[in-house]
C-alpha cells in the first residue's frame, strides 16, 4: 500500500514500543503471542490486547499489502504512521480520530481502531499529534469480508467416567463419550474448554490442558488444581461418574522446538498437566530444567522424565499464590548453559509475567524463544490471556 519508510526518530518513545507490539500480532514464529506481553509492558491492560489483536489480524487479512514492519524496525512506514494517527486522535479524545482525511477514517476498521484508542486513552497512554501522510485509499470492507474471525465449532457433549485425587489438592478427571473420540492432542500442552450445564443463556467455560487420551482413544483425561472459589473447582469437587459436560475443541500447544537447544520449563500446579504432557514429548537427549511450584511437599507428582531433566519443587507454604518469589529464586541459583535455550512458562499471570521478564534479563532467551501465558489470574474470573492461542 504505501511503500514509503521513514526511520522511526520521528516516533516517540512510547510510540516505539506501541509499533512494536503492533507489530509483533502480524509477525511470525513467536512474536504474536509475545505482543499481549510488549503491550502490557506500555501499560495496556490485559482486557484491552484483544482489541489489538483482532484490529492487526483483521487489517492483514484485508489489506495484505498493508506495511507492517518486522517488530524490531528502526524504520516506521507510511501505513503505520497513519494507523498511529489515528489511534493518536482517539487518544487525545478528538471525534473522528484527525482533522485530516485517514485511510481509516472511512472504512469499518473505524470501529476498531476507536475502540483500540479508547482502550488506550483508559489506560492513560496519550500519542502524539501528528498529522496524515496520505490520504484515504480503499481497505475493504473488513466487517463483510473477514467476519467471523473465528468460526465457532459446536460443543461437544462428554460423560464423567471416574475422578480421582492425584493430591490432596488436585483432581483427575476422566471424560468419556463417542464425541471425545476425534480430540486428538496433536502437540503437547493443547487445551479444552470444558462447560459445565447451566440454566443461563451463555455457559461458563474454564480452558484446561488435555493430559491424555485413554489406551482406546474414547477418553480425555484433565488434571484440575483445586482453590477456594471458582465453579470449576467446586463442581469437580461433587462430580460423580455420568455427569454432563460440554468441550471446545482443542486448542494451543507448545511451539516446535530446537532439540539442539535446552529448555526452561516453569510454572505452578495448572501448568502441571501441560509440564508433564511436555515432557513425555521430548527427545530423550534433550537437556531440560523444570521448576514447579505447589503448596507443599505432599502436592508433588511422579514426572515423566529422562535422565537429562533437572526438576526443582518450590513451596508456597506462606507465600500467596502468584508470588514469583519462589520459582524466581530457584531459576536463579540454578546455573544454565551459555548457549541459547528456549523456555515455557504457565501459571498465574503476574508471576508468568515476573518470569518472563527475569529470563529477557538474564538469561539471553530472545523474546521469540519465550512461550509464556498467564493460565489463570488472581481476583479474575475465566482470565484469558492472548498467549494461550
Ligand atoms: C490454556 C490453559 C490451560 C489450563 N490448564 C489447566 C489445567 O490443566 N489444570 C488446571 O487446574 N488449571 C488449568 N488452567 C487454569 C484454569 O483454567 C483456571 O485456574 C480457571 O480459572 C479455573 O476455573 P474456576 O472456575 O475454578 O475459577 P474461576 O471462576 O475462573 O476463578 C474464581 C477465582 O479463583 C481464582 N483462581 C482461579 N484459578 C486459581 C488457582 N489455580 N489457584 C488459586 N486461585 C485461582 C481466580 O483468581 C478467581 O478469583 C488452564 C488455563 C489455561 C488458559
Amino acid at each position: 500500500m504505501s511503500r514509503v519508510m521513514y526511520l522511526n526518530h520521528q516516533c516517540s518513545v512510547m510510540e516505539k514500543r506501541l509499533l512494536k507490539a503492533l507489530r509483533a500480532f502480524g509477525w511470525l514464529d513467536a512474536w504474536p503471542s509475545q505482543a499481549g506481553f510488549l503491550l502490557e509492558e506500555i501499560g495496556v491492560s490485559p482486557e484491552h490486547t484483544f482489541l489489538f489483536a483482532r484490529l492487526i489480524k483483521g487489517l492483514m487479512m484485508a489489506a495484505p499489502d498493508f506495511e507492517l514492519l518486522g517488530p524490531d524496525s528502526q524504520f516506521v512506514s507510511r501505513d503505520e504512521l497513519n494507523m498511529m494517527v489515528a489511534l493518536g486522535g482517539v487518544t487525545r479524545n478528538k471525534p473522528g480520530f484527525s482533522d485530516d482525511p485517514n485511510p481509516f477514517q472511512p472504512v469499518a476498521f473505524g470501529g476498531l481502531l476507536e475502540a483500540c484508542g479508547s482502550a488506550l486513552r483508559e489506560d492513560g497512554i496519550i500519542l502524539k499529534t501528528r498529522s496524515t501522510l496520505i490520504p484515504a485509499s480503499n481497505i475493504p470492507d473488513y466487517e463483510e469480508s473477514i467476519q467471523p474471525l473465528r468460526k465457532q465449532a459446536p460443543l461437544v457433549t462428554a460423560r464423567v467416567k471416574a475422578v480421582e485425587s492425584l493430591s490432596p489438592l488436585v483432581r483427575k478427571v476422566v471424560l468419556s463419550g463417542r464425541g471425545v473420540k476425534p480430540y486428538k492432542a496433536l502437540q503437547p500442552a493443547q487445551w479444552v474448554k470444558i462447560f459445565l450445564p447451566t440454566e443461563k443463556p451463555r455457559a461458563e467455560g474454564r480452558a484446561f490442558t488435555i493430559q491424555s487420551h485413554g489406551s482406546m482413544g474414547d477418553e480425555l483425561c484433565f488434571e484440575v488444581a483445586l482453590h477456594p472459589g471458582g465453579v470449576m473447582s467446586q463442581w469437580v469437587q461433587q462430580a460423580k461418574a455420568g455427569d454432563e459436560v460440554h468441550l471446545s475443541s482443542v486448542r494451543g500447544g507448545l511451539w516446535p522446538l530446537d532439540p539442539s537447544k535446552w529448555l526452561l520449563l516453569a510454572g505452578d500446579e495448572t501448568a502441571l498437566p501441560a509440564i508433564k504432557s511436555i515432557l513425555k514429548s521430548l527427545p530423550d537427549d534433550m537437556l531440560a530444567y523444570v521448576f514447579v511450584e505447589v503448596e507443599n511437599p505432599g502436592e508433588r507428582q511422579v514426572l515423566p522424565i529422562s535422565e537429562r531433566v533437572l526438576v526443582q519443587w518450590v513451596y508456597r507454604s506462606a507465600e500467596p499464590s502468584g508470588a514469583p518469589e519462589g520459582l524466581l529464586g530457584a531459576m536463579s541459583s540454578t546455573p544454565f548453559p551459555h548457549t541459547s535455550g528456549h523456555a515455557w512458562l504457565a501459571g498465574e499471570a503476574s508471576m508468568v509475567r515476573a518470569l518472563r521478564q527475569r529470563l529477557l534479563r538474564e538469561r539471553s532467551i530472545g523474546v521469540g524463544g519465550i512461550q509464556a501465558a498467564g493460565y489463570w489470574k488472581i481476583g479474575e474470573v475465566d482470565h484469558r490471556d492472548l498467549a494461550v492461542g
